[in-house]
């Protein structure tokens, strides 16, 4: 299959800099998705990599060949949109066929015989003669899905393909599109605004701000370990605290944060801070533990005063003011009033150093 990479791309238009000096490789077979606010370049990149525009600096390649001026339909490429661009006056059969149309179906089977298979891989197994306008969204998006897949793709591209659908569905096609990328081994660069999402579907994720790269990990790297203050607060929520070092023991830090001094364990990754340095550091809404105010623990302690909730059904959203600086917390119960709440030193994550 095929290994993916961009190396310094940068894609201007006139003044504007859509996309500006983004490095990635993409693994063979690999999940990857890049995920971030609207506008941040996500689309841009797929561009490029589909072809449809060329890159105003850097590389890219697949398995280490240059593809600058090779067109799209000779890039061994899926792609798959938001809005379904199924033909409506093409049956099933043929708006899958019709992704056939600059090769032939790979494994020397019939084009009828590779129909047949791909609606049989997206579940659409007897629905060769319906028209687009005849199936749900969910069902054209999968359509759309054995369309790109037809000539057997090095590459995967989806931009968005699940966000004209409803929460429910998006779900249920998430979970099919991740199998069948599984099944297939199909390299694959995904494109959401979602972040849910992205955690949900991926192998890696890269997180992108402003036409860069902010961060690329596994779901569970970005999430537990944000290495910037955007990530941290773009994908799930976060309380962010900025203080400063005030101690340090043993991969511990002391963190001042006006007049409180939090414990906060330093990631063993080369950035412990000194004594002195600006930090910033977060703790997940659900690592915040209503206690008891007598309750005796060691960890940190923060008396806080519930401002609003939101009943989420599984959990509440609390929001809390704590020294005019705003908390959220998540819990089981309904909260009024002043509480207490507490974390220990390894809830909370060291998201930015300033060494001063
Ligand atoms: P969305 O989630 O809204 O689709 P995105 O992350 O995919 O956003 P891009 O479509 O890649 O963002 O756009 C990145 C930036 O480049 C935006 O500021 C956009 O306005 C700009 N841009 C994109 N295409 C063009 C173009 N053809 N001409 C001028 N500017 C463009």
């Amino acid at each position: 299959m095929t290994t993916l990479d961009l190396s310094g791309v940068t894609k201007r238009y006139g003044d504007a800099t859509a996309l500006n000096d983004v490095s990635l490789t993409i693994d063979d077979g690999e999940f990857f998705t890049l995920v971030g606010p609207s506008g941040c370049g996500k689309t841009t990149t797929l561009r490029l990599v589909a072809g449809f525009e060329s890159p105003t600096a850097g590389r890219i390649t697949f398995d280490g060949r240059d593809v600058r001026g090779v067109p799209p339909e000779a890039r061994g490429i899926g792609v798959v949109f938001q809005n379904y661009a199924l033909f409506p006056h093409m049956s099933v059969a043929e708006n899958v066929s019709y992704g056939l149309r600059f090769s032939d179906p790979p494994g020397g089977v019939s084009t009828g015989e590779r129909v047949s298979e791909l609606l049989s891989l997206v579940d659409l197994a007897g629905f060769e003669d319906r028209e687009p306008t005849e199936l749900s969204g969910g069902q054209q998006q999968r359509v759309a899905l054995a369309r790109a897949l037809a000539p057997g793709p090095r590459v995967l591209l989806l931009d968005e393909p699940m966000s004209a659908l409803d929460a429910g569905l998006r779900e249920r096609l998430r979970g099919q599109v991740k199998e069948i990328q599984r099944e297939l081994g199909v390299t694959t660069l995904y494109v959401t605004h979602d972040q849910e999402e992205a955690l949900a579907v991926s192998d890696r994720v890269a997180v992108m701000h402003d036409g860069r790269v902010e961060q690329v990990g596994t779901p569970r790297d970005i999430y537990d370990w944000p290495e910037t203050s955007f990530v941290a607060s773009f994908v799930g929520d976060n309380n962010l605290l900025e203080g400063q070092v005030v101690g340090r023991d043993d991969g511990v830090l002391d963190v001042a944060v006006d007049e409180a001094v939090f414990s906060v364990t330093a990631r063993a990754s080369g950035r412990e801070p000194n004594v002195g340095a600006d930090v910033t550091f977060g703790v997940r809404p659900e690592r915040l533990q209503v206690v008891d105010e007598g309750a005796s623990s060691n960890g940190n302690r923060v008396r806080a005063r519930v401002t609003r909730s939101e009943f989420l059904g599984e959990t509440t959203r609390v929001w809390l003011d704590w020294n005019g600086r705003e908390l959220t917390a998540r819990t089981t119960d309904a909260l009024a009033g002043a509480v207490t709440l507490a974390f220990e030193a390894d809830d909370a994550h060291l998201v930015s150093v300033d060494r001063g």
